[in-house]
């Protein structure tokens, strides 16, 4: 199900909207897309679900002007270390994405102790790694696209080289 610890839906999950009318159910009451299925990879309104009830499906809320998932609910099918986590209504909420209002506008930089996001520099509260769902799976993307670029470059300078040296044999 998963490759390289980020299984593929996750990245979809992280990108897609949330809270805006499915246009499936344009019509009907609770069509706001408030749910992710993972074997579709794509939102779902309450109104799609009874056609995607043999899926996996997980349920996105609100806080703050935000898209979260619950804690548990992703846990539960990837390694949440790490990210930082809220409570509302007493469940632990995790943000997909880093949070679009920042509200401690630039604090000085006096504080050296506070925490921040290793990918976007967000202010923490604890000491979490990651504001966000999206700031971990893109660090281990990263990682790996880094590792990528270093065998590409490696491959072709050898290449390179493999093509330089007939150049030298007249010389001889
Ligand atoms: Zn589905
Ligand atoms: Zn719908
Ligand atoms: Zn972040």
């Amino acid at each position: 199900m998963s490759y390289v610890g980020i299984p593929p839906w996750l990245n979809e999950m992280c990108n897609s909207i949330y809270f805006s009318t499915c246009i499936m159910h344009q019509d009907a009451k609770k069509n706001d897309l408030d749910h992710f299925c993972i074997d579709c990879r794509r939102s779902l309104c309450s109104n799609c679900l009874s056609a995607h009830m043999h899926h996996n499906y997980v349920k996105i809320r609100r806080y703050v002007y935000n898209d979260v998932i619950n804690r548990q609910d992703l846990c539960n099918l990837f390694n949440c270390s790490g990210i930082q986590s809220y409570h509302t209504n007493g469940a632990k909420v995790l943000f997909l994405k880093p949070r679009t209002h920042q509200h401690h506008q630039q604090q000085k930089l006096s504080n050296l102790k506070e925490r921040r996001c290793t990918i976007c520099n967000r202010t923490l509260q604890n000491n979490s790694l990651y504001c966000s769902v999206a700031c971990k799976v893109s660090l281990v993307y990263n990682f790996f696209w880094q590792i990528y670029i270093y065998i590409y470059l490696h491959v072709k300078r050898r290449k390179l080289r493999r093509k330089a040296a007939p150049l030298r044999a007249p010389m001889f």
